[in-house]
């Protein structure tokens, strides 16, 4: 343990560069580490993960439950598997990792190298489910003040923020580096964090929280697009037919318009002489009708006839008729042209408010999304083994599985380890930090015990699960969409490759 005695009331702990003199009956600066009674611990509890044997789970002690629930029988016929949360650092890192743990799966003998690895090179990728403008692609996004980091390329239906990385922890200034570090350890433990987007004059106020709905200026989000404009056509376009001339689909990326799309055109719907004042991309799709927003369609319009010109009059005619929904179908009008072939807001027939809501019923819900990226590829590597590329190679060559706090990370491809991992997959409360700032994650690493020899493994330090495993740890179910990591269908070696 990292422990040095300096006088009769403090300890230094050694876990991490900052070496904390922790005095008796006080923790040290990450609140992860405590001296009790002249001793160093781990305030947090190392917590396992129950799998049964044949790879069913077994109810066993729900995450957060009285232990007393527990009846002591340490195996129970299942096979934990140790998670790095709770398990403490070793620093520097030439020291074997905290736990080395062995347990026979199925007949072969596994080992599992469990660290919380102090990551500087760390941050968080935010998928945000909402057409709303939230801010333009690279604009600097805020915590308290601080830029934590940005906002890059939309995906479908979504808005992306990158944020922390080691440019804003350990690039700026003090109070910018411990304001990233915290932004992302309150997102990576489910917490919710207020940011702000973008500059004076176009700022967002955005309240992002793993698994919930994000907060836009103060209005939460309700439902993700359906799809863009041109999608949202060619899925309805039927439903639409035999109760309306024309549909607009208002949308800021792609805006449909039913009687020029090829879905109008394949059903036989007539021209209507529309004009969309955007740039046309392709035939019934338009671009930039409008700025980015929070209006209709993640524009900033709240007036869908602010995107119409005039209509054509050698096809439109008196009492046309035209449907102007956005793409959660939650906004929708219904017009007729006039005489002077001006739409003019009239009620809308039934079979087109079934409709929108059909629009509705198939989104899903809108929820943030946060996934920690870190890179494992510099020295923390070496608590693994005396050779660390072996174990760069050993994961990309699928003899040693990667799993952060039991949940499967992804493994970028090319050099080092750099792994992605949705924090919902992990137990709650995985992650801490160090004042250096840096991030604190759990990393496991499994193989077979004859794959970490020939690594240049710690061989020494292995111990069988049943010394590891005791009533003070905590012990919540595998997540049901997560492998277990001693599973054989992980490994090459399994494969007959
Ligand atoms: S910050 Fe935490 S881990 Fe680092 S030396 Fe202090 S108590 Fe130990």
């Amino acid at each position: 343990m990292p422990t040095e005695r300096t006088t009769s009331e403090k300890i230094r702990c050694d876990a991490c560069p900052v070496m904390c003199y922790i005095a008796d009956g006080k923790a040290g600066a990450c609140d992860r580490y405590a001296n009790h009674g002249g001793d160093l611990v781990r305030l947090d509890p190392l917590t396992i993960i129950e799998n049964a044997q044949d790879g069913q789970l077994v109810p066993f002690m729900k995450d957060g439950k009285d232990p007393e629930d527990w009846d002591g029988d340490i195996v129970q016929g299942a096979r934990p598997f140790v998670t790095a949360v709770g398990a403490g650092t070793t620093y520097p890192d030439y020291k074997p990792a905290p736990f080395i743990v062995s347990q026979d799966i199925e007949g072969v003998d596994m080992v599992t190298v469990v660290t919380e690895g102090i990551f500087s090179y760390c941050g968080v990728k935010v998928k945000i489910d909402t057409d709303r403008h939230i801010g333009h692609e690279r604009d600097v996004v805020r915590v308290d003040g601080e830029p934590v980091g940005h906002v890059m390329t939309s995906e479908y239906g979504s808005k992306m923020l990158s944020l922390g990385g080691v440019e804003h922890l350990t690039g700026g200034t003090k109070k910018e580096g411990r304001v990233t570090c915290d932004a992302l350890l309150r997102l990576c433990n489910r917490e919710a964090v207020e940011m702000v987007i973008g500059d004076d004059g176009h700022e967002t106020t955005v309240i992002v929280q793993a698994g919930k709905a994000p907060i836009i200026n103060g209005v939460e989000e309700k439902l993700m697009r359906v799809g863009c404009g041109s999608a949202t056509i060619g899925m309805f376009a039927k439903q639409w037919v035999d109760h309306v001339d024309d549909v607009v689909v208002v949308d800021d990326h792609i805006t449909g318009v039913l009687s020029e799309h090829q879905a109008g055109k394949m059903l036989d719907v007539e021209p209507t002489g529309i004009k969309i004042n955007g740039r046309r991309s392709t035939p019934g799709r338009y671009f930039q009708v409008a700025e980015p927003g929070t209006g209709w369609g993640g524009t900033n319009i709240e007036d869908p006839l602010k995107i119409l010109g005039d209509f054509n009059p050698r096809f439109a005619r008196e009492g046309l008729s035209l449907l102007m929904v956005s793409t959660t179908g939650e906004q929708y009008g219904y017009f007729e042209l006039d005489a002077d072939l001006k739409p003019q807001p009239a009620a809308i027939p039934a079979a087109l408010k079934v409709s929108a809501e059909l629009i509705a019923e198939n989104c899903e819900p809108s929820v943030c999304s946060v996934l920690f990226m870190g890179g494992a590829g510099g020295s923390l590597r070496a608590g693994v083994t005396e050779n660390p590329v072996r174990l760069t190679k050993s994961v990309k060559d699928s003899l040693t599985f990667v799993s952060c706090g039991g949940a499967e990370a992804y493994v970028w491809p090319g050099g080092g380890i750099t792994v992605m991992v949705d924090v919902m997959d992990m137990p709650t409360g995985s992650f801490g930090y160090v004042p250096t700032p840096a991030l604190v994650a759990p990393i496991e690493f499994t193989m077979r015990v004859s794959d970490y020899d020939t690594l240049g493994g710690h061989m020494d330090e292995i111990k069988p699960v049943s010394d590891v495993v005791s009533d003070e740890t905590r012990k919540v179910d595998q997540f049901e969409n997560q492998p277990n990591p001693m599973a054989s269908a992980n490994y090459r070696w399994a494969k007959g490759a």
